[in-house]
């Protein structure tokens, strides 16, 4: 389980990212059992227009989670892992509405996600039962 997530993080590390934490995700694909991996594409956007202060920042322009749809079939259960970069801990990464949505769509029966350094947790789209809790 862990070798998931530290995979799924070990590939966000491979992008310049700006952002205080890296976001990644590792699938396990329905139809041939290959394992296909994304990261989080930030855009740098002015802040100007948000706050006033002139400065450029990165904005989630598409999570992690919604670029792996294009590399996956249903049936995939995927693992998605959000890291600090401050001392390396995992950190809350449950796919937001959006992404839980698509993801059903694309037929993804299984969530794991990362919530802390000693939890994770699943979510079921297929069957839409309350996530489930572990410790690592
Ligand atoms: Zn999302």
């Amino acid at each position: 389980m862990i070798e998931m997530f530290q995979m799924a993080l070990e590939y966000a590390t491979r992008r310049q990212d700006e952002r205080l934490f890296l976001l990644g995700t590792v699938a396990i694909r329905g139809s041939d059992q290959k394992i296909v991996k994304s990261r989080n594409l930030p855009v740098m956007i002015d802040q100007d227009v948000m706050s006033g202060y002139n400065t450029r920042y990165p904005y989630p322009h598409k999570h992690s989670e919604a670029n792996i749809i294009a590399k996956i079939t249903p049936k995939t259960v995927i693992w998605n892992a959000r890291g600090r970069k401050l001392d390396g801990r995992f950190a809350m990464a449950r796919p937001c509405q959006t992404c839980e949505t698509l993801l059903g769509y694309a037929g993804v029966e299984k969530v794991y996600y990362t919530i802390s350094e000693l939890e994770y947790g699943v979510m079921f789209l297929k069957s839409k039962k309350d996530d489930r809790i572990y410790q690592f």
